[in-house]
């Protein structure tokens, strides 16, 4: 089926593809708005696995024999495929297991060679730990220090003073494109334009927004840009680094092992060329082949509509958590990714998420693994609703009737 072709097929038929969302959770109709955490994967991907399994399983890269061509064909098509999907070439495209090894490996490797003692790392006060935690650990290790672009209290960057914290020593500037706590959609390309021309490299942390919006990483203009599979419709455990071709082929390995290497000696070894020096040791094969069709699905259904339609969830749902009395809601109210964090004065948001499950409604609630932002918030934890093509407006009344529900209950 052709893009045009699918992207006519209603949303109604494409929830039908995902045969977990039929089920009753404590015998309510299961309501899924933890899509922030990890999206549900449709029946294709779920065929595409079996398929790999049942017909082609077998190692890549090394065999001589037909099953082993077979799955080398698949998952180096899977490579070429999200290559596709990101506007990239397939070598500059690295399977990882998801952003927080990509975040990781560019860490380890291009940053232990190009960042020094004195140096700074530019982050932004919205950053989930996977795009802070290995920057920290970089910077302790190279004697570098952190800076942070601020948030304003209506959860946006602070931009104002942005071209001034990229003075100075600034070696990279990483951050996210869509936080998932605040929704906040950060505009990449603009900056990524001005950390260029202040020669700073920069990395995106496209894992909410990979399935979510078109990306596309010449326009965007990133050096690197890591997502995770099993947030868009793929299988856990794959995930995607993207990576300029000219940096990658300069950068040290990443893991040593099998697979990423040229030649070994018993005191000395030369790697392979990009992508394959970063892919040391077995690939996850089903899960990138699966990747591959998850990434056809999310086109079929197409990236643009997605957007709309999530957004369109998200601004639905903050209109009807505000007529609950002293809701508070995180992050921007008019543009925004497809996602809701909102505290109840009333309850605290383990007890709301807790309470939600019992009818059924499947919420996140916590940190979400952004402390040190939700602590300027000042805000301990957070309930989180978010939402993907396959939810309906009648699921948001849903949510939002249970919340109030809730909130009476605490109140
Ligand atoms: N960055 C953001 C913005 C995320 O939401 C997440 C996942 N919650 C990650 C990074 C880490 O992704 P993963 O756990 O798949 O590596």
């Amino acid at each position: 089926m052709t893009s045009t072709l699918q992207s006519r097929t209603s949303w109604e038929d494409l929830r039908s593809d995902f045969p977990i969302l039929g089920q009753k959770v404590h015998g309510h109709p299961l309501i899924y708005l933890d899509n922030a955490a990890t999206s549900q994967k449709p029946r294709a991907v779920l065929d595409c696995l079996n398929h790999y399994y049942e017909r082609d399983n077998s190692n890549v890269h090394r065999g001589l024999h037909e099953l082993s061509n077979r799955a080398t064909e698949a998952y180096e098509n899977a490579r070429k495929r999200l290559a596709a999907y990101l506007g990239a070439s397939a070598d500059e495209i690295i399977f990882t297991r998801g952003t927080t090894e990509a975040v990781n490996l560019v860490a380890r490797t291009w940053g232990e060679a190009n960042i020094g003692p004195g140096d700074v790392i530019l982050l932004t006060e919205m950053e989930h730990h996977s795009n802070l935690v290995p920057w920290q650990l970089l910077a302790k290790r190279q004697g570098a220090t952190l800076r942070f672009v601020p948030v304003t209290p209506d959860g946006r960057l602070d931009l104002e003073g942005f071209d001034r914290l990229l003075d100075g020593p600034v070696k990279l500037f990483s951050f996210v494109h869509i936080s998932n706590t605040l929704g906040t959609i950060n505009p990449a390309r603009e900056l990524c334009a001005r950390a260029r021309a202040a020669g700073v490299a920069t990395m995106v942390d496209a894992a909410q927004s990979a399935g979510h919006l078109p990306l596309d990483v010449r326009e965007i203009g990133a050096d690197f840009l890591a997502l995770s599979g099993h947030k868009m419709c793929g299988p856990t455990g794959i995930g995607i680094l993207h990576g300029r071709r000219d940096i990658l082929q300069d950068m040290e390995p990443f893991h040593g092992g099998g697979e990423m290497i040229a030649s070994v000696g018993f005191t000395e070894s030369d790697f392979k060329p990009a992508p394959y020096r970063f892919e040391a040791g077995t690939p996850a094969i089903a899960e990138a082949i699966g990747l591959g069709a998850a990434a056809d699905y999310v086109d079929a259904a197409g990236r643009d509509r997605i957007f709309t339609h999530d957004q369109a969830l998200a601004l639905q749902a903050i209109a009807l958590l505000e007529e609950i009395p002293g809701v508070r809601i995180l992050g921007p109210r008019d543009v925004r990714g497809g996602l809701v964090s909102f505290v109840l004065a009333s309850a605290h948001a383990h007890d709301v998420v807790s309470m939600a499950d019992q009818y059924g409604l499947a919420l996140r609630g916590g940190h979400h693994c952004t402390q040190p932002l939700m602590r300027k918030l000042g805000v301990p934890a957070a309930a989180r609703a978010s939402f993907y093509f396959y939810n309906t407006p009648a699921e948001v009344e849903q949510f939002a009737a249970i919340i109030r529900r809730i909130h009476t209950f605490f109140a």
